[in-house]
């Protein structure tokens, strides 16, 4: 809720502060348990932002972060190293979090032996089950992370998260890194996991053709604020945002009908330290009015679940 998150500029021989990088500025998401809500956007947009304030790996500026009732930001240390094990991160390239000097097998098992989950007797039984509904075996166990392609080291990425049974799966960039025959397989491991365990998941990405086939809803976020969130089809059907238009039009479809004029955008993304005035897209917008530039648009409601930020809509 009203989630912010600002980054202290720092600057001088004395290290003041000069300004901030307004990472993310007052964004509100409610995730339902068993869907899978995408974070879409430009890198430099505050998604990955968004996921770490979540699990507390960064500090939020404001907002509440409430899971299943509880804000996290109200519970002390030992309160949320208990609840850490439900929220679970997995990065893009699970290789720089995988210690390269630590068995596949022990990098999965020793989160469960820290947050004595299970006895360690139990642990190598725990992680060859996980390890195979990653499509993994035990063969992986005693082997390093860099004897494995980068799909199978999302693959151990993966059951390292899955291990400790979490609720909510946060998923940034999970398959960017990936060749695209082997992305399809990890979003299908993705999905076939929700199915068998339930998962919630956050998924993060800058590629509106991944989460097309994982996700119910889509947010699309631009310098840190949420521009637009709907269903996955009425998103794709019906993106009335100028920025989700644009992000549509560079995604190949395989439907005539369905047929967009390209849109480009001109320029770079603002840097979040000096973002735009009014709507912070309007330096970029092919449909920029002159209130644009002073007024901020609303986040209004368009109806079933459909909320955009433009004043044109
Ligand atoms: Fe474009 Fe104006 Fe809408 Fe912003 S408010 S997206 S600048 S038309
Ligand atoms: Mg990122």
């Amino acid at each position: 809720n009203h989630l912010k998150k600002y980054f202290p500029i720092k600057a001088g021989l004395l290290n003041r502060t000069v300004g901030h990088v307004r990472a993310v500025d007052d964004i509100s998401i409610a995730i339902q348990p068993g869907e899978t809500f995408g974070l879409v956007g430009e890198s430099g947009s505050g998604k990955s932002t968004v996921g770490k304030s979540i699990v507390r790996l960064t500090e939020k500026t404001a907002g509440d972060i409430i899971f299943k009732g509880q804000d996290l930001y109200t519970l002390s240390p030992q309160e949320m190293r208990k609840i850490r094990p439900q929220l679970q991160l997995i990065f893009q390239d699970p290789y720089g979090s995988l210690n390269p000097r630590v068995r596949v097998g022990d990098a999965i098992g020793e989160a469960l032996i820290d947050h004595g989950l299970v006895p360690a007797g139990e642990v190598r039984e725990r992680v060859e089950e996980v390890l195979a509904s990653c499509g993994l075996s035990s063969y992986h166990i005693d082997r390093f992370p860099h004897e494995f392609s980068g799909g199978q080291r999302q693959r151990i990425g993966i059951a390292r998260a899955l291990v400790l049974n979490p609720d909510l799966i946060i998923a940034d960039e999970p398959v960017s890194a990936l060749d695209v025959s082997i992305q399809a397989q990890i979003i299908n491991l993705f999905r076939h996991l929700q199915e068998t365990r339930g998962l919630t998941y956050l998924f993060i990405s800058h590629d509106l053709s991944v989460v097309e086939h994982l996700c119910t809803r889509i947010g699309v976020m631009y310098l840190g604020t949420m521009m637009e969130t709907a269903p996955r089809d009425e998103l794709f059907k019906n993106p009335l945002h100028p920025y989700t238009k644009a992000l549509l039009s560079a995604v190949p479809i395989p439907i005539p009908k369905l047929k967009r004029d390209r849109i480009v955008l001109k320029g770079d993304i603002p840097s979040p330290a000096n973002p735009p005035s009014g709507c912070k897209f309007h330096t970029r917008c092919p449909f920029a009015v002159e209130r644009c530039k002073s007024e901020v648009p609303e986040f209004r409601h368009m109806g079933s679940e459909h909320y955009v930020a433009c004043h044109l809509v």
